[in-house]
């Protein structure tokens, strides 16, 4: 019904899920593809080129902003991170939904860009849990660990720029919520208007 995919925009404090909620969703959801980010941080153990991140140095960062190939980019905890335009804007045109998990600042920026983005900010149940979820992935040093979680609060203040909160207390029942505002804005009035018309 609808011609045009939707743009997901999923943000949220380190440790929050964002990952592990974006993964079941591709899982169970073909019509959504994954924007693959561009960033300048090294890969973590089991990371994979090109699919988990395209990891690049510095000079190569710099080489795609100079040519004006990310839809948006930030610093996010001293690197740089981007999304790539091409395979976001080809697979929208296409009809295919597009998930991206990026900062605040990333998203902010692609906020004015697309005003019909769907914005979902997803929240751990309290600090304490967000605390043992950065520590118990064991991905980061201990320098990292501190700045993300000293970094959290300051995000979690920045819910109000966003659509839709999701509290990930329950996995499950967080994908629940996430799938059901996917719903719901597929049925907005705006995005299925185009098709109405042409049947009626
Ligand atoms: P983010 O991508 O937001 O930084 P992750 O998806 O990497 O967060 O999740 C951080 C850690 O918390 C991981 O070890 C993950 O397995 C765990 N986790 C995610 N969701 C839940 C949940 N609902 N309950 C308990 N642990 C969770
Ligand atoms: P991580 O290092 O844990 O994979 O990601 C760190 C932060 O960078 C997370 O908040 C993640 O959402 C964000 N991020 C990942 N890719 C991008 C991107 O392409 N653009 C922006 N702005 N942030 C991103």
């Amino acid at each position: 019904m609808r011609k045009k995919g939707l743009l997901i925009v999923i943000s949220g404090p380190s440790g929050a899920g964002k990952g592990t909620i974006c993964k079941r969703l591709l899982e169970s959801n073909a019509n959504i593809k994954a924007s693959v980010s561009a960033t300048t941080r090294g890969p973590r153990v089991g990371e994979v080129e090109g699919k988990n991140y395209f990891f690049l140095s510095k000079e190569a960062f710099e080489e795609m902003l100079e040519q004006d190939a990310f839809l948006e980019y930030a610093k996010v905890y001293d690197n740089y991170y981007g999304t790539p335009k091409k395979y976001v804007i080809e697979n929208l045109d296409s009809g295919n939904d597009v998930l991206l998990e990026i900062d605040i600042a990333g998203a902010l920026q692609i906020k004015e860009k697309f005003k019909e983005g769907v914005f979902v900010f997803i929240l751990p149940p309290s600090m304490e849990e967000l605390k043992k979820r950065i520590v118990g992935r064991g991905t980061e040093s201990e320098a990292d660990i501190i700045k993300r979680y000293g970094a959290a609060m300051e995000e979690i203040n920045q819910v109000i720029q966003y659509d839709y909160a999701v509290i990930n207390d329950n996995l499950d029942r967080a994908l629940e919520d996430v799938e059901a505002i996917l719903k719901a804005e597929g049925c907005r009035v705006n995005r299925v208007y185009q098709d109405i018309q042409s049947r009626f």
